[in-house]
C-alpha cells in the first residue's frame, strides 16, 4: 500500500499551492522539501501580475508594494512612460508568503517534510528515493514534481531543462530616489532576452536584478557598473541574491505514467519575463483537477489531461511571447534606440496604458498590429510572423 495518495516533491509556492488543493480534497498528501526552513534564500524579484488574487489566497501582510506602472528604458536612453489608473502589480515578501502558502497546505491536513531531498523517483511504481535517509524509500500513487528548474522529477523524462542565470541585490537607495509606484526595465542587446529591473519594495529600498544567457560574475559585473552611477551615490547593497530561471520549453513532458510536474519544474515561465508565479498557480489548478479526477477513478493515465489542458489554456499565448522574445533577441541596440523612439512616436505610450497587461501581452500585440504600429517598428517579416500567430 502506498504511504501516500500524493507525494508533491518542493514545498516552493507551486508545490504547496497544489498540495493545499488536494489536501482540502481529503487526499492523502505528503510534501517533501530538502530546505530545513522554507522560501529561504529569497530568489525572487516578488513582482507579480494584479491578476494573483484572482488565482490564490494573498493576504495583505505579504504585499510589500503596490506598482501603477513601468518605466522602459532603451540602451541610448529612450524612455516609455506607461501606467494604469489601479494598481497593476504587486510586489511580494517572497520568503514569508512561501512560508505561509506551505502552513496553510499543512493547516488543511497535507503533511510537510522538512530537510527531504528526494534523490530519485520511479515514475512507474511511484516510489520516492530520499537522499541521506538510509536510503529510505516511500511511496506515492501520484508523483508531483514542484521541484524547481533542476527537478529530480522531471530528470526521469525529459532533458535537464536550459536556464538563464538571475542576479539580484537588495539596495538602500539612502534617498527617495525611485518613485515607488514604477518600476523600471532597461533592455541591451548584451543581455537580451533578459533586461535589467529596478522594482522599488519600499520608499527607500529597491530591488535592482537582471536575467540573461550568462555568468552570474557577468551579471553581477552589469549590476555593479549600474550602480557606479550619481543616482545611485548614497546607495548601499544589503544583500545580494541568485537564482535560475527555466527557459519556458513548450516540447517538455509535463505528465508520464504516475508523475506530473508543476511550477519552474515544469518550466512554466512567460518567456518574455521569466515570471513563474502566475502560470505556476493556474496550472496548480489545473493540475489538482486532473490528479483528483485519476484518483477518484483509479485510472492513472487520466493525468495525461494535465498537459493537454495546459496547452489548450497557454498554447497561444506562449507562442506569441516566445516570437517576441527571439525577436528581442536577434535586435542590435541601435534596433532597440529605433524600436523605442518609433514606439514614442506612434504613440505606444497610451496604447501599453490601455492594452497592456503583465501576464497576457497578446491583446496588446493585436493592438499594435491592428494600429499598423508593429508594421512601424518592425522589418515586415518578423510583424508577419508575428500576425500569422492568429491565422
Ligand atoms: C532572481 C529571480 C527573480 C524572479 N522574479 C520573479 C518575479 O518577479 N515574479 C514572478 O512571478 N516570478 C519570478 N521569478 C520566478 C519565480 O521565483 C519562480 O517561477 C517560482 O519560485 C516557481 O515556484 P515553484 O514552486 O515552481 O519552484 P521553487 O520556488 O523553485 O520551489 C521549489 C522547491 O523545491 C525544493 N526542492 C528542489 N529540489 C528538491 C528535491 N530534490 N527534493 C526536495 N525538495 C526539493 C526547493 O528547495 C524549493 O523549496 C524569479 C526568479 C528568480 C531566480
Amino acid at each position: 500500500m502506498s504511504n501516500y495518495d500524493i507525494v508533491v516533491v518542493g514545498a516552493g509556492p507551486v508545490g504547496s499551492t497544489f498540495a493545499r488543493y488536494m489536501a482540502e480534497e481529503g487526499f492523502k498528501v505528503g510534501i517533501m522539501e530538502r530546505k530545513k526552513d522554507v522560501g529561504v534564500p529569497l530568489q525572487c524579484a516578488g513582482l507579480v501580475g494584479k491578476k494573483i488574487k484572482k488565482l490564490n489566497i494573498v493576504p495583505d501582510e505579504f504585499i510589500l508594494n503596490k506598482v501603477y506602472g513601468a518605466y522602459l528604458h532603451s540602451p541610448s536612453g529612450t524612455v516609455l512612460s506607461v501606467s494604469k489608473k489601479e494598481p497593476e502589480a504587486y510586489v511580494l515578501d517572497r520568503v514569508a508568503y512561501d512560508k505561509f502558502l506551505a502552513e496553510l497546505a499543512v493547516d488543511k491536513g497535507a503533511e510537510l517534510l522538512l530537510n527531504h531531498r528526494v534523490d530519485h523517483v520511479d515514475i512507474k511504481t511511484g516510489d520516492v528515493y530520499l537522499k541521506n535517509h538510509e536510503n529510505k524509500k516511500i511511496s506515492a500513487d501520484v508523483i508531483v514534481g514542484a521541484d524547481g528548474y533542476a527537478s529530480s522529477v522531471s530528470d526521469e523524462f525529459n532533458h535537464p531543462s536550459k536556464t538563464f542565470q538571475a542576479a539580484q541585490y537588495l539596495v538602500d537607495t539612502g534617498i527617495d530616489a525611485f518613485d515607488s509606484d514604477y518600476v523600471h526595465l532597461y533592455v541591451d542587446s548584451k543581455i537580451s532576452p533578459g533586461f535589467l529591473w529596478i522594482i522599488p519594495v519600499s520608499e527607500s529600498q529597491v530591488r535592482i536584478g537582471i536575467f540573461a544567457e550568462s555568468s552570474y560574475q557577468d551579471l553581477t559585473k552589469i549590476l555593479n557598473e549600474f550602480l557606479d552611477n550619481e543616482k545611485f551615490k548614497n546607495a548601499s547593497i544589503l544583500k545580494k541574491y541568485q537564482g535560475f530561471i527555466p527557459v519556458y520549453d513548450p516540447k517538455k513532458e509535463i505528465s508520464k505514467d504516475r508523475s506530473i510536474l508543476l511550477g519552474d519544474a515544469a518550466s512554466q515561465v512567460k518567456p518574455t519575463t521569466g515570471g513563474g508565479l502566475i502560470m505556476g498557480f493556474r496550472s496548480a489548478k489545473i493540475a489538482a483537477g486532473a490528479v483528483s479526477n485519476a484518483l477518484h477513478s483509479q485510472d492513472i493515465q487520466l493525468l495525461e489531461k494535465y498537459g493537454k489542458e495546459c496547452m489548450k489554456k497557454y498554447k497561444g499565448e506562449l507562442r506569441m511571447q516566445l516570437e517576441v522574445q527571439k525577436i528581442f533577441q536577434s535586435m542590435t541596440n541601435e534596433d532597440l534606440d529605433k524600436m523605442f523612439l518609433k514606439l514614442k512616436e506612434g504613440g505606444a505610450e497610451a496604447m501599453i496604458s490601455e492594452y497592456g497587461d503583465m501576464d497576457t501581452q497578446s491583446p496588446l500585440i493585436k493592438e499594435m498590429l491592428k494600429s499598423g504600429l508593429l508594421f512601424s517598428i518592425l522589418p515586415g517579416m518578423l510583424s508577419r510572423r508575428i500576425s500569422n500567430l492568429w491565422k
